[in-house]
């Protein structure tokens, strides 16, 4: 017989067991949870090759078992799951293959104080189990393969030892020895806690100390009206290892075009972190209650990556290999069913509860406009899931897109939106003036990304969506009065073209002012200041970007422009130098001034020409 192999773990590993042992005090109890999580996975994949045929066996259900022995201060799970071969021994318990695993690792490397939440979310695996245990043997024998039986040891440390267990029986058997403050994991009661706490919903029977502890039930097959409250909720809490309720649940069965049975939960809060990489889709796919992929690609849209939850579907084949399921005509029909509803659910939500709605969307609006953005097939229902301050609403409160279509008076063709830092500059904009004055209503919208939103989305309802910066508007009766005649505003304009030169593609008279003395007007091709400068953000080249200099329009009624007028027949210099300076502010309320210093310059210049220095 062979001799024990020394072997290290990989340097990954070592920082894991570095954390967990050192920072997860307060939480090691989830180590059960983990531990219990995978023989339930080793069940699920002998259950599933049994039942796709490609191993004997039949209808065997595999179990799980726990037992304890208070005296030894030991603990034992054992299951008849799939097993492990010696190398998968060596690369399951040797190496971190999980790229998820990995990046939570570096988030926490970030990270001053580990959000024990999020650890609870990632799970640490296997590993946890040193959180407790001061030596932890696995015996494990592959259901694939019986020919050999192995034994794991480690102590955590820099790493462990395999031999020969010819003893070991199919499955896999893990013995923990525990540390001196952990013995109260030898005794019955806290197990027994535990295992009610985070693993009832565990789709395989298991026994602690021969006693059989849940009831094995998939609830997402139960009809809605049986399912407790509590049910639902602790169900939520065993999926996604969250102890905060869940903003939404939907648990729904359909028959065509493809059978579901399923139960979609959205988490309180959005687990993407910023640093922290793309969070996986973690709804499970079941096939007759049989687990084929616990995180299903490809089941919903990517921008749904939020949704925890379980789909069943009995018309899926079991013997197609993941891979091939994933493009599959049949999930095409189950994400589009899936989504669809999903979507309808939101929607109805959203009429019935638009406080809890207003959190929702506090929450997970990005992956909604991702969706406007990526999925064209459902960008007009998530349309109508949108929320934005607007110039009717009070400050605080969010419109949708179809109450502010409802909200618009005749003669109002398009809707409206500008994007601003907050309120108060959106409100105080040139851009507004012509909105305030003829009572439109505009959409006030403060993340950049929105102005992609509304160039993707377009339309809505049949209207056009349009940034107020490229509205078409006049104002309707405008008050002559110590106006320019209309000879001299074209003389004026004229000059100011010769003056400003190339920067300026036209000046003309503007219909849309009231308080300010000139605005820019960007070209309907042209993009908005904002969009130019997030593309630039994002490395683009602005050469290869259509950007036509804009119009300069100017307001015949403002006295500075008045009194320009007069000023560059008596003193042309003094007149250029205003003319600049009118032109950076246009350019500076637009967003297209990127370097004030030159404009504070010349602002200096003319203050000292009026105090008289
Ligand atoms: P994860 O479960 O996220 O893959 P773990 O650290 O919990 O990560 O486990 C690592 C791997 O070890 C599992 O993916 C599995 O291949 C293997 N493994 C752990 N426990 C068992 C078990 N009881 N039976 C079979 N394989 C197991
Ligand atoms: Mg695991």
């Amino acid at each position: 017989m062979s001799q024990p192999e020394q072997h290290s773990f990989q340097a990954e590993i070592q920082q894991l067991l570095g954390i967990v042992i050192n920072s997860l005090y307060t939480d090691r109890e989830v180590f059960v949870r983990e531990l219990i999580s995978n023989a339930a996975d080793a069940c699920e994949k002998v259950r599933f090759l049994r039942t796709s045929g490609e191993i004997a066996g039949g209808d065997v259900e595999p179990t799980i078992t726990l037992t304890t022995d208070t005296e030894a201060g030991t603990l034992t799970l054992t299951d008849t799951g799939i097993g492990m071969t010696r190398e998968e021994l060596v690369q399951n318990l040797g190496t971190i293959a999980h790229s998820g695993t990995k990046a939570f690792l570096k988030g926490l490397a970030d990270q001053q104080k580990p959000d024990t939440r999020l650890i609870g979310q990632f799970g640490v695996g296997f590993y946890a189990a040193f959180m407790a245990a001061k030596q932890v043997d696995v015996y494990s024998r592959s259901q694939r393969d019986t020919t050999e039986g192995w034994r794991w040891t480690s102590e955590g440390g820099n790493g462990f030892v395999l031999e020969p267990a010819p003893d070991a029986a199919p499955g896999t058997r893990i013995v923990l020895a525990l540390k001196d403050d952990a013995k109260d994991f030898a005794e019955p009661e806290t197990l027994e806690r535990i295992i009610k706490q985070y693993s009832n919903f565990v789709a395989f029977p298991l026994e602690l100390n021969g006693t059989q502890l849940n009831t094995v039930q998939a609830i997402w097959a139960r009809s809605k009206n049986e399912v407790k409250e509590e049910e639902y909720s602790q169900f939520y809490e065993f999926l996604a290892h969250d102890k905060e309720a869940p903003l939404y649940r939907l648990h729904f069965t359909a028959d065509a075009p493809i059978a579901i049975q399923s139960l979609l939960y959205v988490p309180s809060r959005s687990m993407e972190m910023p640093g922290m990489g793309r969070q996986e889709s973690e709804v499970q796919l079941y096939c007759r209650k049989v687990l084929i992929d616990s995180k299903s690609r490809g089941l919903l849209p990517e921008w749904l990556r939020f949704i925890r939850g379980v789909v069943d579907s009995e018309d899926l084949p079991l013997n197609v290999s993941r891979e091939r399921m994933q493009d599959s005509s049949l999930m095409q029909k189950l994400s589009k069913a899936l989504t669809n509803r999903f979507l309808k659910h939101l929607g109805e939500e959203a009429e019935k509860d638009p406080i809890a709605y207003d959190k929702f969307y506090t929450e997970f609006h990005r992956f909604i406009k991702e969706g406007v953005l990526s999925d064209w097939e459902h960008q007009a229902t998530l349309g109508k899931l949108l929320r934005y301050d607007s110039s009717a609403m009070e400050t605080g409160k969010k419109t949708s897109l179809p109450d502010y279509v409802k909200r618009m008076p005749e003669g109002q063709k398009e809707i409206y939106y500008l994007l601003a830092k907050d309120r108060a500059s959106a409100e105080g904009s040139p851009y507004f003036e012509v909105f305030r004055e003829r009572k439109f209503e505009v959409l006030f919208v403060e993340d950049p990304i929105d102005e992609f939103v509304m160039d993707r989305l377009r339309e809505f309802d049949g209207k056009t969506i349009t940034a107020a910066e490229k509205a078409a508007l006049d104002l309707d009766n405008q008050n002559k009065e110590g106006a320019l005649s209309d000879d001299d505003a074209a003389a004026l304009s004229g000059w100011l073209k010769l003056t400003l030169g190339e920067a300026v593609k036209e000046v003309r008279s503007s219909k849309r002012l009231v308080e300010s003395p000139v605005v820019m007007v960007e070209s309907d091709k042209s993009l908005t200041a904002s969009m130019r400068r997030t593309l630039k953000l994002m490395g683009r080249d602005m050469a290869e970007m259509t950007d036509p200099s804009p119009d300069l329009e100017i307001n015949p009624r403002h006295p500075v422009v008045v009194k320009l007028n007069l000023l560059r027949q008596t003193d042309g210099p003094l007149a250029s130098l205003v003319a600049e300076q009118l032109f950076d502010q246009a350019r500076l309320a637009s967003g297209r001034l990127e370097d004030p210093r030159a404009m504070l310059q010349r602002m200096n210049t003319l203050l000292s020409k009026v105090v008289g220095a």
